[in-house]
């Protein structure tokens, strides 16, 4: 079984983020992806964060129409910052022994991974997939010297579409009053309008 992990702070989540998954799904061939919104996240300590609730209410409209997408809370029912050697871990307590971990990442992200909370061992456990726009020139051996060399197979390269889409702008656009459609499913505009996340 090979399960796709899609972290983040989901605030909110958006269609690069969809389309991200779809694709390391369809070239990976996985079984299923998780979502799991972050609580505490380690790097993101001075923005306040919308409320947890709504940042998992959001990740379960964008994805409960696809088959393979799935919502975890494993985050967010933890006390403390949330660090992902921790959720791979949980994760594999919960899932059959057989089950594979694909992490899936940024580009921008893959090139910090070796700065994260206990990262050799961390890159031991499970796979990571650096998802780099269709395009851009993505140095995988950059990030693999960063790593021991009987570790860097765990870390590999899929090409996503490119989508300039990220949280902060969608947010900064509400907050201007300008247009998010398709920036993020249309459900979760409707969830964002009504509960006037963002937009002051
Ligand atoms: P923020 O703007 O608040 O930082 P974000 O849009 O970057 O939000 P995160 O929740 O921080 O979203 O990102 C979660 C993961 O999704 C990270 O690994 C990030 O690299 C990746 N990601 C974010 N936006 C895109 C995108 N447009 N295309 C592909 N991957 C993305
Ligand atoms: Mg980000």
């Amino acid at each position: 079984m090979k399960v796709g992990i899609m972290g983040g702070t989901f605030d909110p989540i958006h269609n690069g983020h969809l389309a991200t998954a779809e694709a390391v799904n369809d070239a990976l061939n996985l079984d299923q992806i998780l979502f799991i919104p972050a609580a505490r996240p380690p790097h993101k300590r001075g923005r306040q964060l919308a409320d947890e609730f709504h940042r998992l209410a959001m990740t379960v409209l964008a994805t409960c129409s696809h088959p393979d997408f799935h919502v975890s809370t494993i985050e967010l029912e933890r006390d403390g910052p949330s660090y992902a050697v921790d959720t791979v871990d949980a994760l594999k307590n919960i899932f059959p022994p057989d089950a594979q971990f694909f992490y899936v990442l940024g580009a921008d992200a893959a090139l910090e991974l070796h700065t994260w909370h206990n990262a050799f061992e961390l890159v031991s456990k499970c796979f990571f997939v650096a998802a780099t726009r269709q395009g851009t020139v993505f140095d995988l051996d950059a990030v693999h010297k960063n790593f021991p060399a009987d570790l860097r197979h765990h870390i590999i390269h899929v090409e996503t579409p490119a989508l300039e889409i990220s949280s902060t702008d969608i947010r900064d656009k509400i907050l201007h009053r300008r247009s998010i459609k398709y920036l993020v499913p249309e459900p979760v505009e409707q969830y964002i309008r009504k509960e006037r996340l963002y937009d002051h």
